[in-house]
């Protein structure tokens, strides 16, 4: 069992910034699991202090049944593979897949064939001889993940794994590494900034902000469910609409519009509560004519994203005046279907799908 588990982990790096603020997560056991967040919010700082490349000031990280929050790196069974690749530019291929056999004191034989099998696993037997500057980028993210592999570790953590890759390769490599994650089965842990990769590639996704966790959760989770604002506003192309709303019965009064309540809202909330309403432009139907209740204003901005536009609305959202002549407005943005767009100017209504918000 290689399940990895935190305990009120806490980085204070010297000078007193607090990465890791008493984090708790755990990681099950052959996951392909993704450190999400902006920069600065501590992801890097986590994954190095579960490879023990950074100690921890407080609290405690465990691989399977042991307690590892005090080993060096080479005694916790881990294999990193760093952003920039980390190899050594002198060696052949085939000496820096062996390299870490070496370390472990395997005996030459066996670390050249064990070289090869990892090699030949990774499509790279033909490439045994060449160094890593006679090598395509992705044939060096090859060469560095096959050097953590040839170990067998228990566990693979991998920082920013594809951002050296230029977009084309990166969508290959992106296959490439589920494809190999999923054969494998070992527990894999990966920081990304990029959202789009994390929600690609994962079982499930940490949120982080701040040296904390905001939300735990699989790749729908966190898109359809967002646990917060923060969450909502950092997952997905195109931020979530979050527009200030008050109960009203069994609806939610935005400006004039009576959106419905969400499901889940029922039974959780009183007559009159201010809540955030939010709802994702994929979510929204536009309309050029006018729907009853649906929220309503004017076309400011339509951009083109290829196959659909995104189409940025400015609502009145202030519900003192019930005919919508408030002051306070808010922006909203919808997906439309190509030829369907509307111009800047329009005036357009849009409703939100059922079960989206
Ligand atoms: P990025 O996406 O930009 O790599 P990150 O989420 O990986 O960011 P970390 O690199 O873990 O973030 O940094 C978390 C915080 O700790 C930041 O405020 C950073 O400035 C700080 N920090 C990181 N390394 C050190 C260090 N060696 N000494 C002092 N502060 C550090």
């Amino acid at each position: 069992m290689s399940a990895i588990t935190m305990r009120e982990l806490t980085k204070v790096y010297p000078g007193g910034v607090r990465a890791l603020d008493a984090l708790d997560l755990e990681i099950a056991d052959g996951e392909f699991f993704a450190l999400l967040g902006p920069s600065g919010c501590g992801k890097t700082t986590l994954l190095r202090t579960i490879a023990g490349l950074e100690v921890a000031s407080g609290g405690s990280v465990r691989i399977g049944e042991r307690d590892v929050t005090n080993l060096p790196p080479g005694k916790r069974d881990v294999a990193m593979v760093f952003q920039d690749y980390a190899l050594f530019p002198h060696m052949t291929v085939r000496d820096n897949i062996a390299y870490p056999l070496r370390i472990k004191k395997v005996d030459r034989r066996s670390r050249g064939s064990k070289a090869a099998d990892t090699a030949e696993e990774l499509g790279l037997s033909g490439l045994l001889e060449r160094r890593p500057g006679q090598l395509s980028g992705g044939q060096q993210q090859r060469v560095a993940l096959a050097r953590a592999m040839a170990c067998h570790p228990q566990v693979f953590l991998l920082d920013e794994p594809l951002s050296n890759l230029d977009a084309r390769l990166r969508l290959e490599a992106r296959t490439f590494l589920k494809r190999l994650q999923r054969e494998l089965g070992v527990t894999t842990v990966f920081v990304t900034h990029d959202q789009a990769e994390a929600l690609a590639l994962a079982d499930r996704i940490a949120v982080m902000e701040g040296g904390r966790i905001r939300q735990v959760g699989t790749p729908t989770e966190v898109f359809r469910r967002p646990a917060n604002t923060f969450v909502a506003g950092f997952i997905g192309s195109t931020p979530m609409n979050l527009v200030d709303a008050r109960v009203h019965g069994d609806e939610l009064a935005v400006g004039s519009a009576r959106l419905p309540l969400p499901d889940d809202a029922h039974g959780q909330v009183t007559d009159g509560e201010r809540l955030v309403y939010g709802i994702r432009p994929e979510y929204l139907d536009y309309s050029p004519t006018t729907v009853t209740g649906a929220l309503t204003g004017e076309v400011v901005v339509v951009e083109n994203l290829g196959s659909v536009s995104l189409v940025s609305l400015d609502v009145p959202a202030d519900d003192t005046g019930a005919d919508g002549s408030g002051t306070e407005r808010t922006s909203v943005q919808v997906v439309v279907a190509e030829g369907a767009e509307p111009e800047p100017g329009d005036t357009g209504w849009v409703v939100p799908r059922p079960g989206r918000a």
